[in-house]
């Protein structure tokens, strides 16, 4: 990518015009090589206006992270994070699986401000264009084997559900093992890889996507019913608050998850199960669709489904929970 493409971008960032020759003069660089560093915004999946005798603009402001904002949020919690802040990744979770495998620190957080390969579980994607959606990984180690940390998704989304709390945000619930929703629209995903022995110590890469504003055609582009922290919370919510704020609960359960385990967490998690006591299908790997009623969850995380043959428990793995009119 274009050295300059990005530093334009975040001159561009209120989504005012700003003339050719402003952004060449500000960097001391030709009116040829802004219009050179512009033309690769189209293959990012950026949309930029051009419009001749008043210059680029972005079609809606964006706030680029700021790490002095992500750390004054995180206050106390600060030591406990490296953030690395990258201009584009094709999926932070892949990254930094690829970085824990060489030795990356327990509690690096890689955030990007545009992801092109996003990922879900079994192959699905995350879509989001710059601005959109905070997608970050956080690397945390354990003593543990990867065989203990069963109810981790869980727990992250209990932290998940803590921040949309302070940011004030009301209505939103946990769909089993990894979603957030707001009235059965997904807000946000998280997505866990594993690394190390059964028997520890482990690696886990927490990915997660939170939207911050979709636009109208990505939206539709999705394909199940999505959401946005814009629709839904009482003040603009920018990327830096956001992400210390996530980042800032996630210390706590995950601390509180190493130290006591899901259990001393599962009792929170079912507060705000959007599916509990509603029927619902479960999607099996092997193409079978099992129907019951959601009834809670087990201590190591499992689902537990009331079915025609009695109470059923379910593993996340590669399981898929859908709810039912
Ligand atoms: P499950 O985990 O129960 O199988 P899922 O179908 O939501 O649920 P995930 O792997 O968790 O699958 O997430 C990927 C899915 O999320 C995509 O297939 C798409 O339907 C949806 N999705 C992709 N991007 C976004 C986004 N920005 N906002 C909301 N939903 C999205």
């Amino acid at each position: 990518m274009n050295s300059l493409t990005f530093p334009i971008l975040r001159l561009l960032a209120d989504g005012q015009f700003q003339s050719g020759e402003a952004i060449a003069r500000h960097f001391g660089v030709t009116r040829a090589t802004v219009w050179n560093a512009l033309q690769d915004t189209e293959s990012l999946g950026v949309r930029l206006f051009s419009v001749r005798g008043k210059g680029y603009r972005l079609p809606e402001p964006v706030n680029f992270i700021e790490a002095g904002r992500v750390l004054t949020v995180l206050g106390e919690h600060g030591p406990k994070f490296t953030l690395e802040i990258h201009d584009q990744l094709a999926s932070t979770n892949t990254h930094l699986m690829q970085q824990a495998a060489i030795g990356a620190a327990h509690g690096v957080c890689v955030v990007t401000e545009l992801q092109t390969q996003g990922r879900g579980r079994r192959g699905r994607v995350w879509q989001a264009g710059l601005g959109n959606s905070l997608t970050f990984s956080v690397l945390w180690r354990f003593d543990c084997g990867a065989g203990a940390l069963s109810g981790l998704s869980l727990a992250v989304g209990v932290a998940l559900m803590r921040a949309l709390q302070e940011l004030g945000v009301e209505g939103a619930g946990l769909k089993w093992p990894n979603d957030v929703l707001h009235e059965n629209r997904k807000l946000a995903g998280i997505l866990i890889e594993l690394q190390g022995d059964m028997d520890g110590p482990s690696a886990a890469v927490i990915g997660i996507g939170l939207n911050l504003r979709l636009p109208e055609p990505l939206r539709k582009a999705i394909d199940q019913a999505a959401i946005d922290l814009h629709s839904i919370a009482p003040q603009t919510v920018d990327s830096s608050h956001g992400l210390g704020t996530v980042l800032r609960h996630l210390a706590v359960v995950l601390n509180q998850f190493e130290s006591e385990g899901f259990e001393s967490l599962r009792n929170e998690w079912m507060a705000q199960h959007a599916y509990e006591n509603h029927p619902v299908r479960l999607l099996m790997p092997d193409g079978r669709e099992i129907e019951g009623i959601a009834g809670g969850i087990a201590a190591d995380g499992a689902l537990l489904v009331n079915t025609t043959e009695g109470l059923q428990r379910f593993a996340a793995g590669e399981v898929s929970l859908r709810g039912m009119a």
